[in-house]
């Protein structure tokens, strides 16, 4: 047969299922089949544009099917090692039985031939071995944070960490030869809870059950990282090329696009924190009065879920009149308006690998996990951003936000780096880049 067909298994975060669906999109565009699996409870809670979850994307060759995550519908699903736990135990034997009957139905030439998952679903992995199909991992952060999850039973023995992730002692390390020297603090589990080390530990194993590690990054973004092990395939950045079929867990206000539109070119300050982060009362009380002593227009991205917006009240003397703030954006688009000066980013990886395409600065706002490990790749590898500090008493002050922001704007190297990285990101996902040519190599090894 002429291409093969995948099935797809994102874990149900956002920051997970968008990249996985921008690699199905661009998978079916290159010929291939894709069944797309999504829990019950995020599929009904996609917020496309079209309004709900669909079974069919349109004009493509990517159909949605559905497994329960064996939690309640009430259940708190932003726990996510509650969820993770339940979808461990329930899921396995579905997802097998998901295969089994849809190959039972299909010609042998449309069987599914590979299982593409991302992070927390070494489960899946596992029955797809199992079942003799081949495994991919999409990894949906940086390359370099894989790497180090990878290395954690090499770096406890060489005694760089304990055996509860904490640094043994003050001392940069490099993971292979053209990698950055990488501070121990800055590993993606540091100031996380030994729970989760542990989680992130038992996750090595299954991860090497995958035959690939594909990567949402380039081999110029992440120079080095390819020589630690040849599993390595980057594919990105996936940027999606299908915008109506996209998965949005939150509804996008799409105002905030004409909005723009009224804004000169490199004018306006974009402010996002991603799905996951929470910033407290006093620090979004110094944000929105930051944003007020910088006297420019903003977009600012404020949740309303996880009690974002309802805990955090505008402080009285908040002005915001050249602002605009918003409870989900359509992000890629607003990376790509001219208008847009600079991202105030938590630096998840698809926001950064976003921002780079795009050939935006960065003010870096890391929160935990592999932000603090992007943080270092924008700051002091790519050089395209600032970092935003905190004072002594743990915030980042508006006086911080003015400050950085106006240097920023006024730092013309680093506008000049940023737009050669997008040209970077551009040439590799370009009919003859590399990632262009690793895609094609993962659609030939995936063929029945
Ligand atoms: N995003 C969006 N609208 C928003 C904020 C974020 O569409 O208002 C998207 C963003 O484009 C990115 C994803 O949500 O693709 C967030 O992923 P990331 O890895 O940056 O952070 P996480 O949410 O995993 O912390």
């Amino acid at each position: 047969m002429a291409f093969p067909h995948v099935l797809a298994l994102p874990f149900p975060i956002q920051g997970n299922v968008n990249p996985l669906m921008q690699f199905s999109q661009l998978l079916a565009k290159h010929g291939c089949k894709i069944t797309f699996v999504q829990t019950e409870f995020t599929h009904k809670r996609v917020n496309n544009p079209s309004g709900a979850g669909k079974d069919m994307l349109e004009g493509s060759q990517i159909k949605i099917v559905t497994l329960p995550d064996g939690l309640d519908p009430e259940d708190n699903r932003t726990d996510i090692f509650k969820l993770l736990s339940s979808m461990k135990s329930t899921m396995p034997a579905r997802l097998q039985k998901l295969i089994e009957d849809i190959n039972a139905l299909e010609d042998v030439g449309n069987k599914i031939s590979c299982i593409v998952v991302t992070v927390n679903m070494g489960w899946a992995l596992e029955v797809a071995k199992k079942l003799g199909i081949k495994r991919a991992l999409l990894f949906p952060a940086s390359g370099t944070s894989m790497a180090c999850i990878l290395s954690i039973p090499k770096l406890i023995e060489d005694k760089i960490i304990d055996a509860e992730g904490l640094p043994i002692k003050k001392q940069e390390i490099q993971l292979s030869p053209n990698m950055p020297m990488i501070d121990p603090t800055e590993f993606p589990w540091h100031g996380q809870s030994k729970f989760i080390f542990d989680r992130i530990v038992q996750e090595v194993q299954p991860m090497n059950i995958a035959e690939w590690w594909l990567c949402n990054t380039a081999y110029d973004l992440e120079p080095g990282l390819f020589s630690i092990s040849p599993k390595f395939l980057p594919i990105g950045p996936l940027m999606g090329s299908d915008d109506n079929n996209k998965i949005s867990l939150w509804k996008e206000d799409t105002t905030c696009l004409d909005w723009l539109d009224q804004h000169p070119p490199k004018s306006v300050i974009y402010v996002s924190f991603g799905s996951m982060a929470v910033i407290g009362p006093n620090q979004f009380k110094e944000l929105a009065l930051g944003l007020d002593l910088l006297n420019k227009p903003f977009l600012w991205v404020v949740r309303k879920d996880n009690g974002v917006e309802e805990n955090n009240a505008y402080p009285d003397e908040f002005r915001g009149s050249h602002g605009k703030i918003v409870g989900w954006a359509p992000q890629k688009k607003i990376l790509s308006h001219p208008a847009i000066a600079c991202f105030i980013s938590h630096c998840g990886w698809n926001s950064t690998i976003e921002g780079v395409y795009n050939g935006v600065p960065f003010l870096c706002w890391p929160f935990f996990s592999d932000q603090l490990l992007d943080k270092s790749y924008i700051c002091d590898v790519w050089k395209i951003g600032l970092e935003l500090e905190k004072d002594e008493n743990g915030l980042i002050s508006r006086g911080e936000i003015r400050k950085k922001v106006e240097q920023l704007l006024g730092d013309d190297d680093i506008k000049a780096r940023s737009l050669k990285m997008k040209e970077i990101a551009k040439t590799s996902i370009a009919e003859d880049g590399q990632s262009s040519k690793n895609l094609d190599k993962f659609i030939n090894w995936a063929k029945y």
